[in-house]
């Protein structure tokens, strides 16, 4: 085995990863990286949730005023992506039965945009759709993707009983201006991330793979959503996307996906990791792989402008990895 896995397997006693082990596991030879993806299994066994899909709904897409390198919505960049105002609460709750008749028991609310810090307009249909869900569908937990908020909308949503927010920092927040955009900064979101904290809302945060980071960028960001008490970390890999800058981006390769999800486990033993857009384009037949390597979660159904998997098809793989020992119950008490 190589002698860093061997070292990191102190996780497994509860221990936390040491930030020079992790930086020396970023070295690990394409040859060796399964032992790093048996160690991620065996800590997400130990310490992880069980398996959680989501689906989303993109209410409200395009012409958003910040200038995200990667994103197809944004009023910078030409994309063909689409563009419409908000849906109405009537349109999102019926995509919210959809993906509650497929098994699906966690639906997120996503739109473009800076965010929303004023309890009005758009917010207010956002609030109405998370009450008719939760009123028809009692066990299904309803999630929010919105931006930077306010105190006060932080506030409401918390009182209108959202289950998480997501609100991604995307990159080591050092590199947020030069990697993904100029137009709001990482410490913005991440006071977000201590509002909802504040009124007992889960977080939701994750990154984009490919966008021109590094090992060491990629370990920073881990440990800084550890910090932040992130309870679940949705990764994201590249989609170049035509009118973006990142058109021509080159996403990671297979086995560099699969060492990074498994640093990240061993960084947040105890947080949800969910794979997101990319794992289909990128991780082809690899998806089994990188489910072993730490993933306990993944979006499932499609994402805000490109297509995902079948639900169907992601149910069939969550029932084949239980064999491996994935996706059970937490063997011990999981406090993200
Ligand atoms: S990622 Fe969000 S904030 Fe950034 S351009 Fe896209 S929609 Fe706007």
């Amino acid at each position: 085995m190589n002698e860093w896995v061997a070292r990191a397997a102190a996780v497994l006693k509860g221990e936390p990863l040491d930030a020079g082990v992790a930086r020396a596991l970023a070295d690990v030879p394409g040859e060796e990286v399964l032992d790093l993806v048996a160690l991620a299994n065996r800590v997400r066994n130990r310490f992880s949730p069980p398996f959680q899909a989501c689906s989303i709904i993109n209410a409200k897409s395009g012409l958003c005023s910040e200038n995200c390198r990667f994103c197809a919505q944004s009023a910078s960049h030409a994309t063909h992506a689409q563009i419409y105002p908000m849906v109405s609460a009537e349109t999102i709750l019926a995509a919210a039965e959809t993906a509650y008749s497929e098994g699906v028991r966690s639906f997120c609310i996503v739109t473009g945009g800076y965010g929303m810090t004023e309890p009005e307009g758009d917010f207010l249909t956002v609030l109405e759709a998370v009450d008719a869900i939760r009123s028809r569908q009692p066990d299904m937990g309803v999630s929010a993707s919105l931006g930077i908020l306010s105190d006060t909308t932080a506030r409401l949503l918390a009182e209108h009983g959202i289950e998480h927010y997501n609100i991604n920092l995307q990159t080591a927040p050092g590199r947020y201006r030069d990697l993904i955009a100029d137009t709001h900064t990482s410490d913005d979101r991440v006071a977000t991330i201590h509002l909802l904290k504040r009124y007992g809302v889960q977080v939701c945060s994750g990154g984009i793979l490919g966008v021109g980071e590094t090992m060491r960028d990629r370990i920073d960001l881990a440990f800084t959503l550890r910090d932040l008490g992130v309870d679940v970390i949705p990764l994201n890999v590249l989609v170049p996307i035509e009118g973006t800058p990142l058109e021509d981006g080159s996403p990671p390769a297979a086995v560099e996906v699969a060492r990074t999800l498994a640093l990240f486990r061993l960084i947040v033993p105890r947080a949800v990791i969910k794979l997101a857009a990319g794992r289909e384009t990128v991780m082809n037949d690899f998806q089994g792989l990188l489910m072993l390597a730490g993933a306990n979660g993944f979006i499932t159904g499609g994402y805000l402008t490109t297509r995902g998997r079948d639900v169907q098809r992601d149910t069939a793989l969550i029932a084949e990895l239980k064999a491996f020992g994935s996706g059970g119950a937490p063997r011990e008490p999981s406090t993200a």
